[in-house]
């Protein structure tokens, strides 16, 4: 038996980085079930385990979250990981990139709370985990000013929906890594306009001296979906190898 043994889980962003890594490690540690949520058909088909059930699915898509919350109402476990990485001067953001951050990076929690909620609390209580950013309320980083508040607003999101239902057997916690070595990183550290790469920076403070393995970011959140974070909720945790020291 796994530290998840007996839980149905949800994953958003289940195709790469470390929502990947998270559906492998609840995998790993005994889910009975994994729903893998993702835009990306073909690596989402890599996720071939019998107790995987991929869902091609877009987090701003309200009416297909509802669906699938009609067919999976027994979720114990929802990690709302999806997010995308906006990186511009605030003086060159069009009101869409803005707006499409928010949808897709904080509106996308909302829909998936308020669907899948209601089964939880009648089942007795549930973890929900969602992904914030070391870039955030916690730090400012260059060209990530729309990023940040986005990321800062699923903090207050987090926060406030854990008061909301502390005494419904809910927990909500939100997660906040540093740079981490995942796919899309890969991508944003190649783009040659993006001078100011905060993984340079992290390297030149010398402190843990690497990235972020999604692995890491993943076990936090195995803590986090599992019984043993029983008491924690509301709560910030930061994943971040001394960034934000
Ligand atoms: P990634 O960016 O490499 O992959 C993201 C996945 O999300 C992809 O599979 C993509 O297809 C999917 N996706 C994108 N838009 C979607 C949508 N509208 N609907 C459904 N799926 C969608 O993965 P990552 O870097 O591990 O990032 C995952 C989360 O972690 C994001 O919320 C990101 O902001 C956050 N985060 C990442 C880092 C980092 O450095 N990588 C640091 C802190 C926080």
């Amino acid at each position: 038996t796994g530290r998840l043994s007996g839980k149905h889980c949800l994953v958003t962003a289940a195709a790469q980085g470390i929502g990947r890594a998270t559906v492998e490690a609840f995998l790993r540690e005994g889910a009975v079930l994994v729903v893998a949520v993702d835009i990306n058909a073909q690596k989402l088909n890599e996720l071939t385990s019998d107790r995987v059930v991929r869902r091609v699915l877009d987090v701003r898509d309200g009416e297909g979250i509802k669906a699938l919350a009609r067919d999976h109402p027994d979720i114990d476990v929802l990690f709302n990981c999806a997010g995308i990485v906006h990186q511009r001067p605030l003086l060159e953001t069009t009101d869409q990139e803005w707006n499409n951050s928010f949808d897709v990076n904080v509106k996308s929690m909302f829909l998936f709370c308020r669907e899948f909620l209601p089964k939880m609390i009648s089942r007795g209580g549930g973890s929900i985990i969602n992904m914030s950013s070391a870039a955030s309320s916690l730090r400012g980083i260059d060209r990530r000013c729309v990023y940040g508040a986005t990321k800062a607003a699923v903090i207050g999101l987090t926060k406030g929906l854990a008061m909301e239902h502390v005494r419904d057997g809910i927990r909500c916690n939100v997660v906040c890594p540093s740079p981490v070595a995942s796919p899309s990183f890969g991508s944003r550290s190649t783009d040659p306009e993006d001078s100011d790469l905060e993984h340079i920076s992290f390297m030149e403070n010398k402190r843990i001296g690497r990235l972020a393995k999604p692995e890491e970011v993943a076990n936090l959140c195995l803590y986090l979906a599992s019984d043993e974070s029983s008491y924690h909720t509301g709560n910030v945790f930061v994943i971040d190898g001394g960034f934000t020291l």
